[in-house]
């Protein structure tokens, strides 16, 4: 069997987090080292380890989770202003493999650009 995520350890019980919110589909948790004032996580229960492993049985999951993520930032005060990142891959930055959107808010980004 293969290991376990850290965020299958996490929805388990098995490590902690703060959990925003939680459905049958997913999950949110607050970022242990918050790139903004706001910084959650928005975690499916099923361990894709990256966006491109994704499949067509997956698509009512990322949708789902693409709803939640606004449902996620209305509860959390920011959904007039956030950003959302998917890292895919390890030369962009991914650590985790299990898929998350990264969801940053209460933050002053460029207005005409991705560079933050
Ligand atoms: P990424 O670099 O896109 O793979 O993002 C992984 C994110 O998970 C980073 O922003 C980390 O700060 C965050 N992270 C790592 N461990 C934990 C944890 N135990 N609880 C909450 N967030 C975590």
């Amino acid at each position: 069997m293969s290991e376990e995520t850290l965020f299958t350890k996490i929805i388990n019980g098995d490590i902690p987090a703060d959990i925003v919110y939680e459905d049958e589909h997913c999950f949110a948790i607050k970022d242990i080292a918050p790139k903004a004032p706001t910084h959650l996580l928005v975690i499916p229960k099923k361990p894709i380890p990256k966006l491109v492993d994704a499949s067509a049985e997956d698509k009512v999951l990322l949708g789902h989770m693409m709803l939640m993520v606004g449902e996620i930032a209305k509860k959390a005060g920011v959904d007039e202003a956030f950003r959302v990142i998917i890292n895919n891959g390890e030369g962009v930055g991914q650590t985790v493999f299990h898929l998350h959107l990264h969801i940053l808010g209460n933050k002053k980004f460029s207005e005409d650009s991705l560079g933050f």
